[in-house]
């Protein structure tokens, strides 16, 4: 199914995102968990697509498997970064072939150990030209998602040229927008009116990053998200205690999700960096079990 349609039927919708592992981890690794991750009823999981496309395959291959061997519904992420139109064009017949519908459609960034990555040499500078492109490819009609930065995306030197940007996403075919993470709940509640006020009306979900460990700060630094004063305190209370820095996180992330959703949110996103253990913890908290 169309995500849009989802969006247009469920007042509320609950999605997970996973990602691939490495190369050398076998993926049953994850499907181990998946039917853990379908009895807390997502209405959809989607699977990002490694830096520079460095995992292409295996994000076909485990939305296909979620699709249509456990009949979950899914999104694949899709990167244009270092791509050409044709690897584009392969991978969304493959999704096509795979009977996914879904597609996050994203710049991306570089491999991590390449600071001087040339953009140019891909096909597509920015990602409202890969949004076009999937629009009107031949190889399907997908339902088009794209990424929101409700404190600006780190590279941008302005925020309203950011949500300008943003406009020229959704008009070149977005139907939903799932946004970077945050801690903030009036950060999202205030980009609501700001993305109304410039036209955007597409759905705007939340993206909820639970804080699992320390390596947050360095997660929220390289993206340009601020934590709240009291999640440094927290985190800092913690440092020597894992297991009670990961409950502190999970009561955080329940609490952040609920109140989301009393706010009218039209769904939250979670980032479960594919632990079921904490995905489900998370959901008790925020009444969702
Ligand atoms: P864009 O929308 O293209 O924006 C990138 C920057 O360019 C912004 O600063 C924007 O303001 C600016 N810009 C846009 N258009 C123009 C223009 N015409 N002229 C000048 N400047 C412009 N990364 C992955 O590698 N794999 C994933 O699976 C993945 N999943 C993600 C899921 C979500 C929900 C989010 C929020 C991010 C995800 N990312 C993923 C990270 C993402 O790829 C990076 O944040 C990347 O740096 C930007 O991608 P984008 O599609 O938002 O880029």
């Amino acid at each position: 199914m169309r995500l849009s349609r989802l969006f247009r039927n469920k007042k509320q919708v609950l999605s997970f995102e996973i990602f691939p592992p490495k190369p050398e981890v076998p993926l049953e690794n994850l499907f181990d968990s998946i039917p853990g991750f379908k009895a807390l009823s997502p209405d959809y999981i989607s699977v990002t697509y490694g830096a520079g496309g460095s995992s292409r395959g295996r994000t076909v291959e485990i939305a296909s498997r979620l699709k249509n061997t456990y009949g979950i519904e899914a999104m694949a992420h899709l990167t244009c970064v270092g791509h050409s139109v044709e690897q584009i064009d392969q991978v969304l017949e493959s999704l096509k072939q795979e009977n996914i519908k879904n597609v996050l459609a994203l710049r991306g960034d570089p491999p991590i150990d390449q600071p001087d990555f040339d953009f140019s040499k891909g096909a597509f500078r920015y990602a409202n030209e890969l949004i076009a492109h999937i629009r009107k490819a031949k190889e399907g009609d997908f339902c088009i998602a794209a990424a929101a930065y409700l404190e600006g995306h780190v590279d941008s030197k302005r925020l309203d040229e950011d949500r300008r940007r943003l406009k020229d996403k959704v008009d070149a075919g977005v139907d939903l927008l799932v946004t970077q993470l945050f801690f903030d709940n009036r950060l999202y509640f205030d980009f609501l009116d700001r993305a109304a006020q410039i036209g955007i009306n597409c759905p705007i979900v939340p993206g909820v990053m639970p804080i699992f460990n320390a390596r947050i700060k360095t997660m929220t630094a390289r993206s340009g998200c601020s934590i709240p004063a009291k999640l440094v305190l927290m985190i800092d209370k913690y440092q020597d205690n894992p297991e009670d820095l990961r409950k502190a996180g999970i009561e955080y992330a329940g609490k952040q999700i609920r109140e989301l959703l009393d706010g009218g949110a039209p769904g939250v996103h979670l980032y479960t960096m594919n632990r079921l253990k904490s995905t489900t913890e998370i959901l008790e908290v925020a009444g969702l079990r």
